[in-house]
């Protein structure tokens, strides 16, 4: 396989090239079990070998598989398992993605916080135990900016250990006001890197623009974040090509931008305002192969397994290759304070509270870790 970097030659700014869905899929078809068990077996594993993993033929290997990934995740973050919680920020948004609750289409009760109540918010949080949150909101950046987040994050950053967006795609010196203001991590997923379904799911709005969002991950990193993190929503497309794309993005991020930690989520579609239906079913066995080949793939990769799972899964997941859970949801903006708050982004799966899933991930042997960075870490 080519390389996928392309330098543009008018900007300098790093675009990355995938090869064709489809051809990533056959690719990974074409594995067999020999492919399998040669990647299983090397100790450093190429963008070849992540493909021969999450192939069909590694399918009867998954114990293998489980072993391997569970290893290296305690080799590479011991026992820990840090917790966070999403706080929804604004429900407004103007794109038209299909599978979204938030979508422009969609006729839902839509509200965005004003900074007194995202901070109420975030104090409930912050009494419950948080040290980590994530804020949330649709895209609407006429609703809430760049002035809005830097503000709220200058009110937070004294009550949490660590603040991370998910948000509209920002300019690269947006990104780093927000950093200055104490915003260390940027989520921004591409949702599919298949570029015919990207298309068809995503009917209007900025983020209808395919090389758009897949560029701005380079861009937050060249901001100076401490993280970026990816991501595939699961159930648009073949889950397996999704994972070797989210492989060839991580690797391109690696050798680009070296010093910026990386994570990814693995959002399986759950139900949500619209009725939206997947369009590939994506079951356990599927997620937890996408999950272990790419802890074998890229050892030191931060997965986040988060609430749209049921607690079960999660639970028997602990150990074998996330490193990341949220807890105690609410996909709803102003929904911790008030219980009749209406209007979610999706329904969660896990309900369980902060202490609830640290006394699940104690169980298990491991150590729940609230807080895994300090401002003091961080220049202002
Ligand atoms: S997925 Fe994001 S951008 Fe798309 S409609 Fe939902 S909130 Fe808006």
């Amino acid at each position: 396989m080519t390389s996928p970097v392309v330098i543009s030659p008018s900007s300098a700014v790093p675009l990355l090239r995938l090869p064709d869905f489809a051809t990533l899929s056959q690719q990974i078809r074409e594995c067999g079990p020999n492919e399998v068990v040669a990647a299983l077996g090397r100790e450093r594993r190429t963008v070849s070998d992540l493909a021969a993993l999450l192939s069909p033929a590694a399918e009867t290997m998954l114990p293998d598989l489980a072993r391997q990934a569970a290893l290296i995740t305690r080799q590479r973050f011991g026992r820990v398992i840090q917790l966070y919680a999403p706080l929804y920020l604004s429900s407004y948004c103007f794109n038209r993605c299909l599978y979204c609750g938030f979508s422009v289409d969609n006729e839902i009760p839509r509200r965005v916080l004003s900074l007194a109540e995202a901070e109420r918010e975030a104090k409930i949080l912050s009494r419950r135990g948080f040290e980590h949150i994530l804020l949330v909101s649709g895209e609407a950046p006429a609703k809430l900016g760049v002035d809005y987040l830097e503000e709220l994050a200058r009110r937070l950053r004294d009550d949490f250990a660590a603040i991370s967006i998910e948000v509209q795609p920002l300019k690269e010196e947006e990104y780093a006001r927000l950093f200055a203001a104490g915003i260390t991590a940027v989520a921004i997923y591409q949702e599919t890197y298949d570029r015919r379904t990207y298309e068809e799911v995503h009917l209007g709005g900025p983020k209808a623009d395919y090389d758009r969002r897949l560029e701005i991950p380079a861009r937050v990193a060249r901001a100076g974040m401490r993280e970026v993190g990816l991501g595939a929503l699961l159930g648009l497309a073949d889950w397996r090509a999704e994972g070797l794309a989210l492989g060839l993005h991580l690797a391109w991020l690696r050798k680009l931008a070296w010093r910026t930690g990386l994570t990814v989520s693995f959002p399986r579609l759950r139900p949500a305002s619209g009725g939206f239906t997947p369009r590939v079913m994506v079951g356990e066995k599927n997620l937890s192969q996408l999950i272990f080949a790419l802890r074998l793939f890229d050892p030191d990769v931060g997965l986040i397994l988060s609430t749209r799972e049921e607690q079960r899964y999660r639970d028997g997941m602990i150990g074998l290759g996330p490193t990341r859970y949220s807890a105690g949801s609410c996909t709803i903006p102003g929904g911790y304070g008030d219980s009749a708050a209406d209007g979610e982004q999706f329904a969660i799966d896990d309900h369980r509270d902060l202490a609830e899933v640290a006394a699940a991930i104690r169980a298990k042997g491991h150590d729940p870790v609230r807080k895994d960075w300090d401002a003091i870490f961080q220049q202002r």
